[in-house]
């Protein structure tokens, strides 16, 4: 996942493609959590019974297939721009577009933590960090503006801001799909635990929500905030250095501009074919992982990369927080 940031604003531009005078009629809040993808499992680390798991299996596989069946159920249903539902369902489709684009980039230059190896201890959150990185840059590229002054993880809906016909839906949807993962009768309630989780973190880690940072800080959880005094370094590529796939290894140049840009492209065309009964959802969103695609778009294993310094990156953070916190009164 690139980061909660990068995903709304991709979610955004990518909404040009929809009907004509549909992105103005979205219950916005709700689009913006659809962005969030699967990643809404993710965070679901709190309440139990929990739909963690869904989020694993769809970055693996079957996230067009999944989309495709929850389109089904939204038309057959007769949603239109003004049901909550389909604002989230247009936002999440945006999602696996440029987790597939971006993911290869971030790897490379986040590393990984091999256990038992100390001398890779200082990745253990390299890939979080590096994501929230990535969104002050891109804040600052596409708004012009700080990101500290970015309220958009403050609003978030949870579970009673949706009808109950959503929960239906998007349950029937995922247990056709992953049918082995849970009880069907259970399957509402995982997934209204995990929108209650992520309004909670996603509140909890707002670009808003300075003295939850000065917290953090003190707790070594700073990499789950996004990073204020960042250095001069070409974090984007915009320099179109050398860098590797991490599974092929193939040698590419682009910035993280130019993938997001690609993403932008396909995620539109997706978007542009939402309410088109005849449109093969699914061969658009694709299947394959969301992860690190191989070269046929499999879920592969990591083997190159080149990440910054980033208990440096950490450390710097955790001095200007807690720097902040001395001055506060
Ligand atoms: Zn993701």
């Amino acid at each position: 996942m690139p980061s909660q940031i990068a995903h709304i604003l991709l979610g955004r531009e990518a909404a040009q493609g929809l009907p004509d005078g549909w992105f103005p009629r979205f219950s916005e809040p709700s689009f913006r959590l659809g962005c969030q993808g699967p990643d809404v499992f993710y965070h679901n680390r709190r309440t139990k019974p929990g739909a963690f798991l869904y989020g694993t299996r769809l970055h693996r596989r079957g996230w067009g297939s999944f989309l495709a069946r929850f389109r089904r159920e939204a038309l057959d249903r007769g949603w239109g721009p003004d049901h909550p539902g389909m604002a989230f369902l247009a936002g999440q489709a945006t999602h696996g577009f440029l987790d597939r684009r971006a993911h290869p980039f971030v790897v490379y230059f986040s590393g990984w933590r091999i256990p038992g190896d100390p001398r890779t201890e200082s990745l253990r959150h390299s890939h979080a960090f590096f994501e929230r990185i990535l969104d002050v840059l891109l804040w600052k590229e596409r708004v012009g503006t700080s990101l500290a002054e970015c309220r958009w993880q403050d609003d978030l809906p949870g579970p009673g801001d949706f009808p109950p016909d959503f929960w239906t839906a998007w349950a029937e949807a995922l247990h056709e799909v992953f049918p082995q993962l849970s009880a069907r009768a259970d399957v509402e309630t995982r997934l209204k635990n995990a929108v209650s989780d992520t309004q909670g973190f996603l509140a909890f880690t707002s670009p808003t929500a300075r003295d939850h940072g000065v917290r953090a800080a003190r707790q070594g959880a700073l990499h789950w905030f996004h990073p204020q005094v960042l250095p001069d370094e070409d974090f984007l590529n915009l320099r179109h250095s050398p860098w590797r796939h991490p599974v092929t290894g193939e040698e590419h140049s682009t910035s993280f501009l130019d993938l997001y840009d690609q993403a932008v492209v396909e995620a539109q065309r997706a978007l542009a074919a939402l309410a088109d009964h005849s449109a093969d959802w699914e061969a658009m969103l694709g299947n394959g992982s969301l992860n690190l695609p191989g070269s046929e778009g499999e879920n592969s294993a990591p083997q190159f990369s080149r990440p910054w310094s980033y208990e440096e990156l950490y450390d710097r953070e955790v001095r200007a927080r807690l720097g902040e916190a001395g001055k506060l009164p």
